[in-house]
């Protein structure tokens, strides 16, 4: 077979799978054992041919694979992936582009350029702010903490990356406590130290305490995290308020908006983060609220030289922008902490030509009020406690059991509505009790999938 009918073929098989998406159930099918001995061959000794292997592959995975991708899934915060970024993402892999120089791929240097640009503009993130794309939120919470830590230790005349942190002044990280588990592991992986990594309280709903956050603040080196959208009730910190706390002391406030920032896309929605412009830097993901494939995250910090500081390289092999005639010319192994890499920004590129300002705004405000009929549908049902309305796009259920054991009873609903097919939502702990999260972040979600959804949960009731 031809490479070209080879691709030809693929991409049906990738375009039946999107047809039935539909239809299928959510859940998988296959249990451990079966995909185990399905796809656990043994190491080849002979190559098989290329359409083998992919037919192979199309037949074996599909009874494990998540309809994570379709409009009735609403666990975690997975987003689906937009026709035009998809089909950009397919094109990335075929151009096989390493995204580290603009000297590897010029082209996907300049788009990469371009789309941050506008990606600070749909945020409302300052003008002058540097940018990364990086997979998730993950590594931009790393990029965007080694950044802060540059910056607060060679203010305090420490050069971290030359000295390392032994003897350096401690550097703390206060949150309200119900920060992303992703911050704790940044904090981990630069060696800031969980023991300096203190909560200074939030109110019953999740934002952060600002009297706490006052009292706690003090002159030592100090990085203050903030959340647009906290993963359970996808609530907003006090951002004017808490900037002008941090700053007073000196201190780098740092946002996790790996989704909820894109309430700043949507000019209901956008009062929310208002003040999150004086944050030092920023955190969003691409793959999730913006429906692009993963991995798709993107760092934003407003001192681009501490950026640059804390994670570009030179290497002597390299053509790096500067070096050549191109001297604006933009790299982009200065600001992600990886070398090769696919050019990330090519399905970000496409997902906002396809979509405009506004239809990026319609997305976000389309994704909240569909949580809201879903909130409102299942707490229109039996026995039904609501834990918290949603804000933006997310929003916590109970199911209350006759005797009393509520956090049973509510896993157990989660549990029949999975194994349903019909629609999938995640559990999750708040403020002690167990909860059913409703998380709407997928563009494909309409009235249909949304009532089709209360239809699955009222059957897993009775
Ligand atoms: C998903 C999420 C993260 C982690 O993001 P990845 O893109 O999965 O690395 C961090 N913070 C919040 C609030 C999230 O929702």
């Amino acid at each position: 077979m031809t490479t070209d009918d080879l691709l030809r073929r693929t991409a049906a098989h990738a375009a039946d799978f999107l047809a039935g998406l539909d239809a299928r159930p959510l859940a998988p099918t296959a249990g451990l054992d079966e995909l185990r001995a399905a796809l656990g061959r043994a190491l080849p000794e002979d190559g098989l041919a290329d359409a083998e292997v992919i037919e192979d592959l199309v037949r074996d995975t599909a009874p494990g694979l998540l309809g994570s991708t379709g409009g009735r899934f609403f666990g975690w915060v997975v987003g689906g992936s937009l026709p035009a970024a998809l089909a950009a993402d397919w094109l990335t892999t075929a151009w096989d582009q390493n995204a580290a120089l603009h000297a590897s791929g010029p082209a996907v240097a300049v788009v990469e350029e371009v789309t941050g640009a506008w990606l600070k503009e749909l945020l409302g993130l300052p003008g002058e702010a540097s940018f990364g794309f990086t997979t998730g939120a993950q590594l931009a919470h790393v990029t965007a903490l080694a950044a802060a830590r540059h910056q607060l230790l060679a203010g305090r005349g420490w050069d971290v990356e030359r000295r390392g942190l032994a003897g350096a002044p401690a550097v703390r990280v206060l949150t309200s406590g119900r920060q992303h588990a992703s911050i704790e592991r940044a904090v981990r992986l630069l060696g800031l130290g969980t023991d300096h990594l203190r909560a200074v309280g939030s109110d019953a709903d999740g934002r952060i305490d600002v009297a706490g956050l006052a009292r706690d603040l003090t002159d030592a080196p100090t990085v203050v995290c903030l959340q647009a959208g906290e993963i359970n009730t996808g609530l907003f910190d006090p951002f004017a308020e808490a900037c002008a706390l941090a700053a007073a002391r000196g201190a780098w406030v740092h946002v996790d908006g790996a989704f909820g920032l894109w309430a700043a896309a949507s000019e209901r929605l956008r009062h929310l983060v208002a003040g999150v412009e004086r944050a030092d830097s920023w955190t969003v993901d691409g793959h999730k609220w913006l429906n692009v494939p993963f991995d798709s995250g993107f760092v934003f910090v407003r001192h681009p030289d501490a950026h640059r500081a804390a994670v570009s390289t030179r290497a002597s092999y390299l053509v790096h922008a500067g070096d050549t005639a191109e001297a604006t010319a933009r790299d982009q192994l200065d600001w992600t902490p990886e070398w090769s890499r696919r050019a990330r920004a090519v399905p970000v590129y496409a997902a906002i030509r396809a979509l405009g300002r506004n239809g990026i705004a319609e997305l976000v405000d389309g994704c909240v009020e569909h949580t809201h009929r879903l909130v409102d549908g299942i707490a229109g049902l039996p026995g039904v406690e609501v834990l918290a309305r949603p804000v933006i796009n997310q929003g916590l259920v109970r199911f209350l059991a006759e005797d009393g054991d509520h956090d049973a009873r509510t896993d157990a609903v989660i549990e029949r509505v999975q194994r349903g097919g019909a629609a999938w939502f995640g559990g999750t702990t708040w403020n002690g009790a167990r909860a059913m999260r409703i998380s709407v972040v997928n563009w494909r979600t309409d009235d249909r999938a949304v009532d089709r959804a209360i239809a699955a949960v009222h059957a897993a009731l009775t």
